[in-house]
């Protein structure tokens, strides 16, 4: 499940370096030290605009902050304090060891020593959020200060994502494909939607929205076949989740597309909109709405290039609308 961290960034030397590389985007092509390498690639890929923002810890004197930072994961939420407050939050995209790549974005202290803990951070949103409140979410003294770089646990962090709506929509863990063929298998619908579950069922999502997206900013959606921001998809279900069985999940590459949430989702969901014989098909109930029914008369008819392999679980979501 998430985690939050919190990067004390209340010192000259911290501020100096997130006006470098936080505020100001840095712009990737410019960057020696990612030259050529895998991550270059991969960071292209979710920064198509050549620009991210990037922050960085000092290992500390015992590696006691590399341990906490080897701890993040990508979809964590890090917390920049200052004082007695957050005033910043953002979600880890990437990460990387790199003394080169911090001294070349934000050279040394008279020590010698560079944030050579790096992450890669997107959806930046400007706090105010009083220390006190947040210690007590996580189950911590009211007071407890925050003076180094550090990652809570799951549990801890759960209460302070979800008062602050902080868990991010885009970024999720990376799971490999054995871990979610674990979730899907291990799952038992009689149990409760608590903690542990919602982790599973976050992981389960992001594997399959990785499967989608492969981390491109950018993709297509199914029904109406325009390009958005992959914020504004989501990996949905052909037929319903809730009716899937084990085999359906397992089928991992025919059982999700991608739908926008500017429209698509809702109509699939509310059977507005189906996939029949490749093309898009339309309620024929009647639409009162004239702009809405503008909409469906534009898409209707579309060839779905998610037919071929998904045929099964779209026949189900016909049948199961009954509007055709
Ligand atoms: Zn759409």
């Amino acid at each position: 499940m998430t985690k939050i961290a919190f990067q004390p960034a209340g010192d000259p030397m911290s501020e100096e370096n997130l006006e470098k590389s936080l505020y100001s985007p840095v712009i990737l092509s410019e960057v020696e030290a990612l030259s050529g390498t895998q991550l270059a690639r991969e960071l292209a890929l979710t920064y198509p605009g050549d620009m991210a923002r990037v922050g960085g810890v000092k290992r500390g004197k015992r590696d006691e902050q590399l341990r906490e930072w080897e701890k993040l994961e990508r979809g964590d939420v890090v917390l920049f304090a200052s004082g007695d407050e957050v005033f910043l939050s953002g979600t880890i995209t990437h990460t990387i060891q790199s003394k080169e790549l911090a001294r070349e974005l934000w050279s040394e202290d008279d020590k010698g020593v560079t944030p050579e803990c790096i992450y890669f951070i997107d959806e930046m949103n400007k706090q105010r959020i009083p220390r006190e409140t947040i210690n007590r979410l996580c189950g911590h003294e009211p007071d407890m200060p925050w003076d180094s770089f550090t990652v809570e646990s799951e549990r801890a962090s759960a209460n302070v994502l979800y008062a602050f709506d902080l868990e991010s929509q885009v970024y999720f863990p990376l799971v490999p494909e054995d871990e979610y063929k674990r979730i899907v298998q291990s799952f038992n619908p009689t149990e409760p939607v608590d903690a542990s579950r919602r982790a599973l069922m976050r992981k389960e999502e992001g594997f399959l929205r990785n499967q989608l997206f492969r981390g491109r900013a950018m993709a297509e959606c199914a029904i109406c076949g325009r390009t958005y921001p992959t914020q504004f998809l989501v990996a949905a279900h052909v037929k319903a989740w809730a009716e899937c069985s084990t085999e359906d999940r397992l089928d991992f590459e025919n059982v999700a597309i991608p739908l926008c949430k500017l429209g698509c989702l809702e109509l699939y969901r509310r059977n507005y909109v189906t996939v029949i014989d490749e093309r898009v098909a339309v309620t024929t109930a009647k639409v009162d709405s004239a702009d809405l029914r503008a909409f469906l008369t534009r898409i209707k008819g579309r060839v779905c290039t998610w037919w071929r392999g998904s045929e099964a679980y779209f026949e189900w979501h016909t049948e199961h609308g009954s509007f055709y």
